[in-house]
């Protein structure tokens, strides 16, 4: 599994920038919430894709991407 860089986290759906944290680990954690897609492109190719909890509630309200 691949990592994104460590820099200009922002959430995919909103924008919002994900708080700075030690590593990605950390902002996965129940302390920050962010979850972190993974999604594969129409070439194949695996884009990672940060979602903040607000946008990952609504998408698991919506089922939609
Ligand atoms: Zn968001």
């Amino acid at each position: 599994m691949s990592v994104p860089p460590k820099e200009g986290r922002y959430c995919g759906a909103c924008g919002t920038q994900a708080p700075k944290t030690d590593t990605d680990y950390t902002l996965i954690s129940s302390v920050h919430g962010w979850r972190l897609l993974r999604n594969i492109g129409a070439d194949g190719s695996i884009r990672m894709s940060w979602r903040c909890p607000t946008c990952f509630a609504k998408r698991r309200a919506q089922a939609i991407e």
